[in-house]
């Protein structure tokens, strides 16, 4: 099997997995219990805490996690929107993933005035158009790091600068860059940030959300003492711990892992370029996660060049949602003004810790017959 799907889910590293199993089987006690097995759960989920701090350069008491990168987009975005009723507006962006837009798409139906920025053809957000649309009514501006079909990394330090001149808190959907590229919520300036455990080697379940200090937000869950009361309910104690585990590793393999990885998936994006006709590359060129190489083969269904692939043992990802309806079409790639037809032909594939290059010289090895194949096959049929 060849696994490059990586932006869809990860593998579990084993070093986490060990980690995380002690804490199922043995040291099961509650974090807010006051003797040692509920005293120590704790201190190690502030171990863990300081370890996703550290990899973002947070504090350890800015840093509240949440069940997932869904959750974490959810609670930053209905949290500041509730805590500040003066202000109605929220502006995002048009590629955003769906835990995004459709919050987005929520805030609208009750009544916020709610702006999607458009993008241009590498997936970059029009900052003239922000500029024109972040106002003193605005509560929040959203816009993810990197996309996680095309790559495409936006100029998060640029957003932030518009949306600071009037005084608006920025939000940032990091799910795709923690643990894989560098960076510093300082740096960037944003007021909330967003990660998730299952995208860097960790378990599923478990996300986290970077509230800078200060930040005046509604509680999403209520009840218990947890998550500074921002998020009760009883720890997910083992997930936590797999995140914090997950999140040292990527940091501490961050720099050779990305030169390994980027080499992969430059390999295979050259290699795919010198050896199949009518392709498309989609997104952009360098201000992109390079392990994300997203193509169209024009003329060709995506589900089909997906099923073929499968039946080597390799697994992608289409960028389309499998559906004949145009409008069913993946926003991002509309958004990039893809047609419709480009759309439903894109394949992505994303690059990880567990790849090697012997698979990629598979895939460059079996994807040209794949295509030349369905391509005969297709020949004269719909398109
Ligand atoms: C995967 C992903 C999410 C959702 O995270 P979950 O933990 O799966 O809910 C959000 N945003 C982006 C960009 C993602 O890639």
């Amino acid at each position: 099997m060849i696994y490059l799907d990586n932006n869809a889910t990860t593998r579990i590293d084993p070093q986490v997995w060990e980690k995380m199993s002690v804490f199922l089987e043995k040291q099961y006690g509650n974090p807010s219990s006051l003797y040692p097995l509920g005293r120590d759960a704790k201190e190690s989920i502030n171990e863990a805490r300081e370890n996703i701090a550290e990899a973002m350069g947070a504090e350890r008491s800015e840093i509240i996690f949440t069940g997932s990168g869904t959750e974490s987009d959810n609670f930053a975005i209905k949290g500041i929107m509730d805590a500040h009723p003066e202000k109605d507006e929220f502006v995002t962006s048009a590629i955003e993933h769906p835990a995004v837009i459709e919050t987005a798409l929520y805030l609208e139906k009750s009544g916020k005035k709610v702006t999607f920025i458009p993008v241009d053809e590498y997936g970059t957000v029009d900052l003239d158009v922000l500029e024109k649309k972040v106002t003193h009514k605005t509560a929040l501006v959203s816009i993810m790091h990197a996309n996680n079909e095309i790559g495409t990394l936006q100029p998060i330090k640029d957003i932030v600068y518009i949306a600071k001149k009037k005084n608006v808190l920025v939000h940032s959907d990091a799910v795709q860059t923690f643990g894989k590229t560098k960076f510093d919520v300082h740096k960037l300036g944003v007021d909330l940030l967003s990660v998730s455990a299952h995208k860097i080697y960790g378990p599923k379940g478990i996300g986290a959300l970077y509230i800078k200090k200060g930040t005046e937000i509604r509680p999403f869950i209520h009840g218990g003492h947890q998550e500074g009361r921002l998020r009760a309910g009883t720890e997910n104690t083992a997930g936590i711990i797999g995140f914090g585990e997950a999140a040292r590793i990527a940091s501490q393999r961050l720099k050779k892992d990305k030169k390994r990885l980027d080499g992969l998936a430059e390999q295979l994006k050259k290699g795919i370029e010198s050896s199949i006709p009518d392709i498309k590359f989609n997104g952009s060129e360098n201000e992109r996660i390079k392990t994300t190489v997203n193509f169209s083969f024009l003329k060709l269904e995506a589900e089909a060049v997906l099923l073929a692939l499968a039946a080597e043992g390799i697994f992608v990802s289409t960028g389309s949602a499998c559906s004949e309806d145009s409008e069913e079409v993946s926003h991002v790639l509309t958004a990039i003004h893809l047609t419709p037809e480009q759309a439903r032909s894109s394949i992505r594939f994303s690059i990880g810790r567990f790849n090697t290059e012997e698979e990629i010289k598979t895939v460059l090895r079996e994807l040209p017959k794949i295509i030349e194949n369905l391509r005969a096959i297709s020949a004269g049929s719909v398109y």
